[in-house]
Parts: C-alpha cells; sequence; structure tokens
C-alpha cells in the first residue's frame, strides 16, 4: 500500500457512477489513507429539465443505489448532496476534513467552468482538486496531427489514435477500496448517508429499456461480446433486430468503463469487433472535437454555414418530433424515441436528414430535442451527429448527398417490422409498399384497412423537391 499524502480525500462521483476501473477513485485510495465518495444532484443541471419524469433521473438514481450497496457491502456508504456543487463539495471536504478532492474531467462547458470554480473554492481553504481523464482514453489534446493541430477529418484520426494505443492506455485502473471511509461517515445534516430518494430530488421513477447499474452494464459487455460482437458488422444497421451493444447509456454515466470496452474489442478477430472497436473510437473524436473547437455548441463546425438561414417551420417540426410526416421509416423512429428515449444509430442518422434536409428546419432544434429525450444524451456525440447530419459538421456528410428516406426504409427494415411495431395502423400494407404506402392505390389502401389520409398521414413533403432545395440553400 503506497504511502498516503492526504489523511482523508473525497472522491466526486459524476459521470463515473461505478467502482470498477475508477481513475478517480484509484487515484484517491493511491493518495489518501481514508476516501470518502460523493455525488451531488447538481441542482444548475437539474433545474433546467422540464419533465420530472426524466428518465436519466431514474437511471442515475437507480445506478446510485447499486452503488451505495457496493460500498456498504465494503464497510462505508455513499454521501449524497443536493444544490450547487461550487458550494457543496468545499463545504463537504471542510466539514469531513478532506484536504483534497479527486474527479473524472467532464469537458461539457458548463462542467469545465464548474469544476474550475470548484477548485478555485477547495484552494481558498488550502486543499486540492485533482482531476483525471477517465470517460475517454485519449483526450484533448492527445493525438494531434503531425503538424501539431487537432484533427477535422475522421479516418486519419483515427489512425493516428490507433498508433498512440498501449496496453497501459486500457488497463483496468484498481482501486485500493480497503481505504474507504468506514460507516458511519459524520456528516452534516444537508449531506445524506446514502442516495437521496428521487422524489426529493424533485423528479418520479420512469420506465427504463434497459436495466441500470455495473452490474446490468458488466452483463450487457458481456453477452454482447458474446453474442454480438463477431456479427456487428452486418448486423448493426437494422433497427429491427438487436445488432447493436445498446452500451451507450452505460457509457454516458459511466456504469461501464470505456477501457473495459476497448479492452473486449480488442480481445476479439475480426471484422465486427474491428468495426465496433471504430465505433467507440468516433466517440473519442467527438469528445476531441468539442474539447479543441467549442463553438461547435452554439454554432456550425464550418463557418461558412453559420449564417443558413433554414426556412423550416414549426408545423414541420412538430411533425417530425410527433412521427407525423408521412414517411413511415421516420415516423416509426420518432415514436419509438418518444415512448422508449432510445433511437438506433441508422435511424439518428435517417431522422435528423430528414429534419434539416427534407424539413429544412435548423439542426440546433432537433439537436435539443434530442438532448431533452435521449438516454444516452452525450453533448460531444449529439452535436457531432447532427452537425454530421446537418453536413455543417466536422466530417460531415457531404450536402449533397442526401438520403432517401423511403430507400433507407426498403434497405434496413426490408419486411417493414420496425414499421409495424411503432406505426400499427400500418399492419395491413405489405412488406413492399408498407415503406410507401401513400403510393398505393385507394382499393388497396381499404384492403389494408388505413386510407393515407385518415388514419395515416399524407407525405408533408416531397423528397424530391427538397432535396434539391436543401443543395441549393447550402450552395447559395
Ligand atoms: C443525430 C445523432 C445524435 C446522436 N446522439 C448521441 C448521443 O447523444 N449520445 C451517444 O452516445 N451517441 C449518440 N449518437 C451516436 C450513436 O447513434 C449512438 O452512440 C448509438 O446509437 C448507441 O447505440 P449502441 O450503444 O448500441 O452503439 P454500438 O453500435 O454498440 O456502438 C458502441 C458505442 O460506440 C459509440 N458510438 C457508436 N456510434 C457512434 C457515433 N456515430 N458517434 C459517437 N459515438 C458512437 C457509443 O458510445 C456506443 O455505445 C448520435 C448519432 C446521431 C446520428
Amino acid at each position: 500500500m503506497p504511502e498516503a499524502t492526504y489523511r482523508r480525500a473525497l472522491c466526486w462521483i459524476r459521470r463515473d457512477l461505478r467502482l470498477s476501473d475508477h481513475t478517480a477513485l484509484a487515484e484517491a485510495a493511491a493518495a489518501a489513507a481514508e476516501v470518502i465518495v460523493a455525488f451531488v444532484y447538481d441542482r444548475p443541471i437539474l433545474d433546467a429539465l422540464a419533465d420530472p419524469d426524466d428518465r436519466r433521473l431514474t437511471f442515475i438514481s437507480r445506478s446510485l443505489d447499486e452503488l451505495d450497496s457496493g460500498l456498504r457491502s465494503l464497510g462505508s456508504h455513499l454521501v449524497t448532496l443536493q444544490g450547487d456543487p461550487v458550494d457543496l463539495i468545499p463545504r463537504l471536504a471542510e466539514h469531513t476534513g478532506s484536504e483534497a478532492v479527486f474527479a473524472s474531467h467532464d469537458d461539457d462547458p458548463y462542467a469545465l467552468e464548474r469544476d474550475t470554480r470548484v477548485a478555485g473554492a477547495l484552494a481558498k481553504d488550502g486543499r486540492s482538486f485533482h482531476s483525471h481523464k477517465d470517460c475517454v482514453v485519449f483526450e484533448r489534446r492527445e493525438v494531434l496531427s503531425q503538424t501539431g493541430a487537432p484533427f477535422r477529418v475522421f479516418t486519419p484520426y483515427s489512425r493516428a489514435w490507433r498508433a498512440l494505443l498501449t496496453p497501459e492506455a486500457v488497463a483496468e485502473r484498481i482501486s485500493d477500496l480497503a481505504r474507504l471511509a468506514r460507516a458511519p461517515i459524520p456528516l452534516p445534516g444537508w449531506a445524506y448517508p446514502g442516495n437521496l430518494p428521487l422524489a426529493e430530488v424533485g423528479f418520479r421513477p420512469a420506465d427504463l429499456w434497459l436495466e441500470p447499474g455495473e452490474t446490468a452494464a458488466h452483463a450487457r459487455l458481456r453477452t454482447f461480446a458474446t453474442h454480438g460482437l463477431t456479427e456487428y458488422k452486418d448486423r448493426r444497421d437494422f433497427p429491427g433486430e438487436e445488432g447493436t451493444s445498446g452500451l451507450s447509456v452505460h457509457l454516458r454515466h459511466g456504469t461501464v468503463s470505456v477501457r473495459e470496452c476497448f479492452r473486449t474489442a480488442l480481445a476479439v478477430e475480426g471484422k465486427g469487433a474491428a468495426k465496433w472497436l471504430d465505433e467507440l473510437v468516433w466517440r473519442e473524436f467527438y469528445h476531441m472535437v468539442l474539447a479543441n473547437f467549442p463553438h461547435v455548441v452554439e454554432t456550425t463546425f464550418r463557418e461558412e454555414y453559420a449564417d443558413i438561414e433554414w426556412p423550416g417551420t414549426d408545423g414541420h417540426h412538430d411533425a417530425w418530433e410527433n412521427g407525423q410526416t408521412g414517411y413511415p421509416f421516420v415516423d416509426a423512429a420518432m415514436r419509438c424515441f418518444k415512448a422508449t428515449g432510445w433511437m438506433h444509430n441508422r435511424l439518428r442518422m435517417v431522422t435528423a436528414m430528414f429534419l434539416t434536409k427534407d424539413l429544412l428546419v435548423d439542426y440546433r432544434r432537433g439537436e435539443a430535442y434530442f438532448a431533452r429525450t435521449l438516454l444516452d444524451f452525450e453533448l460531444a456525440s449529439n452535436n457531432g451527429g447532427w452537425q454530421w447530419s446537418a453536413s455543417t459538421g466536422v466530417d460531415a456528410q457531404p450536402y449533397f448527398r442526401v438520403f432517401n428516406p423511403v430507400l433507407q426504409s426498403r434497405k434496413f427494415d426490408p419486411d417493414g417490422s420496425f414499421i409495424k411495431r411503432w406505426c400499427p395502423e400500418l399492419e395491413g400494407y405489405d412488406a413492399n409498399s408498407v415503406h410507401w404506402p401513400s403510393a398505393t392505390g385507394p382499393l388497396e389502401q381499404i384492403a389494408a384497412g388505413c386510407v393515407v389520409g385518415e388514419r395515416y398521414p399524407h407525405p408533408i413533403v416531397d423528397h424530391d423537391v427538397q432535396r434539391a432545395r436543401a443543395i441549393a440553400l447550402f450552395k447559395a
């Protein structure tokens, strides 16, 4: 056991809700004789969430319940607080006599500013703040081009990323759990010994499509490694199948370590695992973009598109959000999304491109709706995905390559089963006509039990016309 520098330290967890392979916890336990694990229900973030049924709070709360149980089985417990961390973390450090605070990097602009202020407040009292990389393997300016600049194109970034990869970069971070503070930790009245009940944070429990917590994340990763990884390349584009890992929610909240995901991918040979690793590198790429080009939060990555005036209407935006566009693949995706908070990657691309190129609505409106609704919402990846689809981003889809939503539907939902699950009024259409029911004749529509314009809407736009308008808008 290394000699402790500090008598006591706080490990402030935020987007790393687990105990295993946890950089900040490992560092805290290496540096301090006693470590208190704390979480703050961050009111500046929570107060901006309009919906008391927000599913993400259920995911976080249940993951913290498991984390608290894990700590209790080791003789300690979690400490939760609610309020502004800039005020609470220094106060908790003072009250508990913690000389240092350990946390994981979070490069979202709000978090960066918050952490700078927390570090400043701690320093005033002679306490230190240590933040460590954890949610990606390579961050910020670690992967640079030969000229020392951040990459603007994925393929060379990915090559450089791989060239830097060593076993140490993805090695497990092991914590000395014997150094956890013993229960009961003496606390002031404003700190809660355990996980604050969800109702006290102002949210209601919501149904989730996946199990929260570290145990469930491991189980999902193991199942995917055994049954999904080798076929990933062939199955990943079909929303009707379970061809992807479904781990993004766990990665977002850190109930799984990204290093463990990489170790899993590297341990399996073949094209499936290689493709999956590639997708994890896309995640790293978008984190790098956010850290180096933070203007993307407000405006287009590519300056030449910053002034586009998107002519799309509120009515079209609302039809998109409610799955009432008359394009079945888009509508099924949007209805599934509203009901579950989840959307398959292929559908994210199709619906984002439909909003921006077919409906000509500003990508920021779609990005904001996804940000409110996605269980796996991550600023870097969401912004990256939207700007890719809108052709305004770093290494984006060129503006003249516009997805045809009906062809996408035929290709990626060939039997229409995904459409029929979420647009049950189209159940009577066969596998050919379900992708574009408005092209069928009146008798066929009656026979299918759903006349277009009655139970299912007419297409709200003509794809060919809108595609030409979108291209003209970009050219202009
Ligand atoms: C418009 C749009 C918005 C998006 N918003 C988000 C978001 O808020 N949060 C988010 O995690 N992903 C986002 N993505 C990326 C991607 O759609 C999801 O990561 C993926 O669907 C998650 O499913 P999975 O875990 O089964 O992925 P898998 O296919 O199993 O991939 C493994 C992991 O790699 C990462 N990944 C995969 N594809 C991408 C990608 N294109 N960009 C970045 N990372 C990727 C994710 O962490 C994912 O969990 C967005 C994509 C688009 C087009």
